[in-house]
């Protein structure tokens, strides 16, 4: 994703410019770049979205604000409610275009930018450590490829309205005044299709689904959104594309958890092991790793095995292997084993069970034949 410029700087505006003056700045952009003006024209249709974008922002107060204090981070995390979500643009062109073209005596059918759409996709924890080429299905209103988005059936045109020669709007006098209206004819778009086209049956838009790739990159994780700008439903009569943002959620794996980074994990062993120290293997994320347990580990100890974990979002290295050690405490001894262990133990001054009742009878369920309740 390339960098995001400053929207005060895509205005072309001071911090503190008040409503009036970015509402007038937006009006000057996109007046300049707008797709109508400039067709095929792929830089202004870029220029055309950013500003776009930056007003949206900028006009609305509550986000002004989260942009002024954290900048485009802040506005990732508002997760639906950013860029096409949640934004009405025929407000908005309603707002900016509505006098400057009223004035030009009626326009073709209203350019309409298409709706932006979210796709939630899973991935595994696999796909995010190993980096992954995924083809997403993708529902959405495209250009009908018959008629281009005209609408009009092929070879035939569209033609200018009859009932109000293209103004969109027709005047009425009454009295001393003239009353205009929006022509009930064309429905204000100035223009009528005679002979609509089968396929889109005159709406210029049809409903398909397309196969899109996208590139997972390794060590994203759950709320990571991809923006495919110009991938959300198509515009009308001109008017650019949705966006399509892809919002990444990370299952849950059944052998490891992930913090940030780091992988986490459990590894048993002995607590002859822990007292003396050993060499283990774990199992990795990419198959057996070698861990070293220090003499004297305790129960719950965290030990690390560096760069074995989630690669770093576009670094060359990854988080920590973190390994979470249990204690294993036998439960059974042979005879030889239990008095090497009553021995270890009167040597450490500990005393055990053995002068009144063996441990292990009494785990064998002795006791309870002794217990006078019972
Ligand atoms: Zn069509
Ligand atoms: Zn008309």
């Amino acid at each position: 994703m390339t960098q995001k410029r400053d929207y005060y700087q895509v205005l072309n505006v001071e911090r503190d410019a008040d409503d009036n003056e970015i509402k007038k700045a937006y009006r000057k952009l996109a007046i300049q770049f707008h797709p109508d003006k400039n067709p095929n024209n792929k830089e202004a249709e870029d220029k055309f979205k950013e500003a776009t974008e930056a007003y949206e922002v900028l006009r609305d107060p509550e986000k002004r604000q989260t942009y002024d204090r954290f900048g485009h981070a802040g506005l990732e995390g508002m997760t639906t409610d950013f860029s096409g979500f949640g934004v009405n643009l025929d407000d908005l062109f309603g707002d900016v275009f509505g006098d400057l073209f009223g004035g030009f005596g009626g326009r073709q059918r209203a350019p309409k930018r298409g709706r932006s759409l979210q796709y939630n996709l899973e991935v595994t924890l696999e796909d995010v450590i190993h980096g992954k080429q995924v083809t997403i299905q993708v529902p959405r209103v495209e250009t009908c490829s018959i008629c281009n988005g005209s609408g009009a059936k092929t070879g035939t045109d569209v033609v200018t309205c009859p009932q109000c020669h293209g103004r969109g709007q027709i005047s009425q006098s009454q009295g001393f005044f003239t009353m205009s209206r929006t022509c009930p004819r064309c429905h204000g778009d100035g223009e009528i299709i005679q002979d609509p086209c089968p396929s889109c049956r005159g709406k210029g838009l049809v409903q398909n689904t397309s196969e899109i790739k996208l590139n997972i990159d390794k060590g994203v994780d759950s709320g990571f959104k991809y923006q495919l700008r110009g991938e959300g439903e198509a515009g009308v009569n001109g008017a650019p594309s949705g966006d399509l943002f892809v919002v990444i959620n990370v299952a849950p794996h059944e052998r490891f958890q992930r913090d940030q980074n780091d992988l986490i994990t459990t590894a048993k062993i002995s607590f002859v092991q822990a007292t003396l120290g050993a060499k283990i293997s774990v199992q990795g994320i990419d198959g057996h790793e070698e861990l070293r347990i220090p003499p004297g580990t305790q129960y719950g100890a965290q030990l690390r095995i560096p760069n074995k974990g989630v690669p770093i979002y576009r670094r060359s290295h990854s988080g920590d292997l973190i390994v979470k050690i249990e204690i294993e405490t036998p439960t059974q001894l042979n005879s030889e084993q239990r008095r090497k262990l009553e021995e270890f133990a009167k040597l450490h001054g500990e005393s055990t069970n053995q002068e009144h009742e063996g441990f292990w009878e009494k785990l064998l369920g002795r006791h309870e034949e002794e217990n006078p309740e019972s």
